[in-house]
C-alpha cells in the first residue's frame, strides 16, 4: 500500500463543509463507541447495522458517504480489537481502552463519494457534505495507475492546511529494480548518546534540530497559555499563539520523519541484513533517563522504515530481544556489568575494549544471524497498517 499526498487549497465554504464531514466521522466513531461500551459484547455485525440506525436517524450522518461512515466504524472495531488482544497478551500497564475522539483531524473515504477529473489533477467529493471540487497541488502523478488500485481517500487537516491522502494498492517491490547484494550484515543498538551505533563501528549522532526546536516549541507554549483564560471565549490573540504552536510541533515532526527515513534507507541500501533490538518503547519512555533521546528521535517510527525499506528492496530485518546485548562480551560471550553511564565496554575476561553500544550491536548482530538459521525471508509488510498509523505520526509519504 502506497500513500500519496497531495496539498489543497479549499474556498471558506469548502473548509466548513469538509469540517463539517470529519466532525459527522468523529461523530460516528463515537457514538459507535457508546453503543459497544453500553453494550459490552456486540460483535461488528451489530456495530455496523447500528451505523445504519444513525444514517436513518440523522440527516447529517445520512450526507456523508456511507463507505466514509463504515471506515468510521472500522476505526472503532480496530481499537476495539487492539484492546482486546492487549489484555489477552496480558501487557502490563495500560491496555488501551478505547477513548472517545475529541479533535478528529481527517475523514476518510473507500472507493465511492469521490471522482478524480479527466487528468487526474482535480479531485470531486460528490456525497452530500458539499466539499465540491479540489486541485491536487504535488508532483506526484496519479495517472500511473488504476483507479481500481486506489482504495482509500482520506482527507486532513493540519497545522498548516488541508490534504487529500490517496491509498494505491501495490507492492512497492513492484517499483524498484533490485540492488546488488552487499553481502554485509548490520546489528544496531540505540544509543543514549547517539541515534544508533552500528556493529560496524559507525555511529549516527542524535538529530540537534529537535533539542533546538524544543527551545522554540517551549517558548511558543509559554506563549500560548500566557494567553489562555479560563473558562471565557478565547482571544483571537490566543488563537493565533495556538497556531503557530501547532505550525513548529508540524516543522519539528517532519524533520524527525525525514531523518529517520534517511538513516533507515541508507542501512537497508549498504546491507543486506539489518538486526536491531525489539525494544518495548512504551516501557523505555517511562524511564526518565532514556526517555528524551528515544522519544526524539522516534524509534518506533525508525523501525517501521526499516522494516518497509527491507521489504521494498528484499533485505532481511529481524528484530531480536534486546536482553543482556548490552552486558555481554561481544568476543567471549560472558557477562560484563555495566550500569548506563559507563560508556566503554571492556571486558575482565578477554580484555576486549569497545564502545559500549557498538558492544551491544555487535551482539544484536549474532543474535540476529542466529535466528535467521532456516528462515530466508522477513515481510513483516503485512503488519504494517499505514493508514491507521499515519494518523498518529504526521508522515508526509509513504513512499520513495
Ligand atoms: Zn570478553
Amino acid at each position: 500500500m502506497f500513500v500519496y499526498e497531495y496539498k489543497v487549497n479549499p474556498k471558506p465554504q469548502q473548509i466548513a463543509a469538509i469540517n463539517e464531514a470529519i466532525r459527522t466521522s468523529q461523530f460516528v466513531r463515537n457514538k459507535v463507541l457508546r453503543y459497544w461500551m453500553d453494550n459490552r459484547g456486540v460483535g461488528k455485525t451489530e456495530m455496523f447495522r447500528y451505523n445504519t440506525n444513525l444514517r436513518k436517524e440523522y440527516k447529517f450522518v445520512d450526507d456523508l458517504n456511507s463507505h466514509a461512515c463504515q471506515t468510521a466504524v472500522e476505526r472503532v472495531l480496530r481499537a476495539v480489537n487492539r484492546f482486546y488482544d492487549n489484555c489477552k497478551k496480558q501487557i502490563p500497564g495500560k491496555k488501551g481502552y478505547p477513548q472517545f475522539k475529541r479533535s478528529s483531524r481527517s475523514v476518510e473515504y473507500k472507493v465511492s463519494g469521490w471522482k478524480l477529473s479527466q487528468n487526474r489533477k482535480r479531485i470531486t467529493f460528490t456525497d452530500k457534505k458539499g466539499i465540491g471540487n479540489l486541485k491536487l497541488i504535488g508532483s506526484r502523478d496519479l495517472n500511473f495507475y488504476q483507479i481500481e488500485q486506489i482504495k482509500r481517500v482520506r482527507i486532513i487537516r493540519r497545522a498548516d492546511g488541508y490534504y487529500v491522502q490517496f491509498s494505491v494498492h501495490l507492492d512497492p517491490r513492484d517499483t524498484v529494480e533490485p540492488i546488488i547484494p552487499s553481502q554485509k550484515a548490520v546489528g544496531i543498538d540505540v544509543g543514549i548518546k547517539y541515534f544508533l551505533a552500528d556493529s560496524q563501528g559507525n555511529v549516527e549522532p542524535n538529530p540537534q534540530f529537535y533539542r533546538r526546536g524544543e527551545k522554540q516549541l517551549n517558548r511558543l507554549n509559554r506563549r500560548k497559555s500566557k494567553k489562555f483564560r479560563k473558562g471565557t471565549h478565547q482571544s483571537r490573540n490566543y488563537h493565533r499563539a495556538r497556531c503557530l504552536y501547532a505550525l513548529k510541533h508540524l516543522k519539528v515532526s517532519r524533520q524527525r520523519e525525514e531523518f529517520v527515513k534517511r538513516v533507515a534507507l541508507r542501512l537497508i541500501k549498504s546491507n543486506d541484513l539489518v538486526a536491531y533490538e525489539d525494544l518495548n518503547v512504551k516501557g523505555m519512555v517511562k524511564n526518565k533517563h532514556l526517555s528524551k533521546s528515544i522519544s526524539d528521535a522516534g524509534w518506533s517510527t525508525f523501525k517501521r522504515w526499516l522494516d518497509y525499506f527491507g521489504y521494498k528492496y528484499g533485505k532481511i530485518t529481524i528484530a531480536v530481544s534486546p536482553y543482556n546485548t548490552s552486558q555481554n562480551c561481544s568476543n567471549c560471550g560472558e557477562k560484563v556489568q555495566k550500569s548506563l553511564s559507563t560508556r566503554t565496554h571492556i571486558c575482565s575476561h578477554c580484555n576486549y575494549v569497545e564502545d559500549r553500544d557498538v558492544n551491544a550491536a555487535i551482539n544484536i548482530l549474532q543474535k540476529g544471524l542466529l535466528s535467521t538459521v532456516g528462515q530466508t525471508e522477513s515481510s513483516k509488510l503485512g503488519e504494517i497498517e499505514p493508514l491507521a498509523r499515519l494518523e498518529q505520526s504526521c508522515l508526509t509519504k509513504l513512499c520513495l
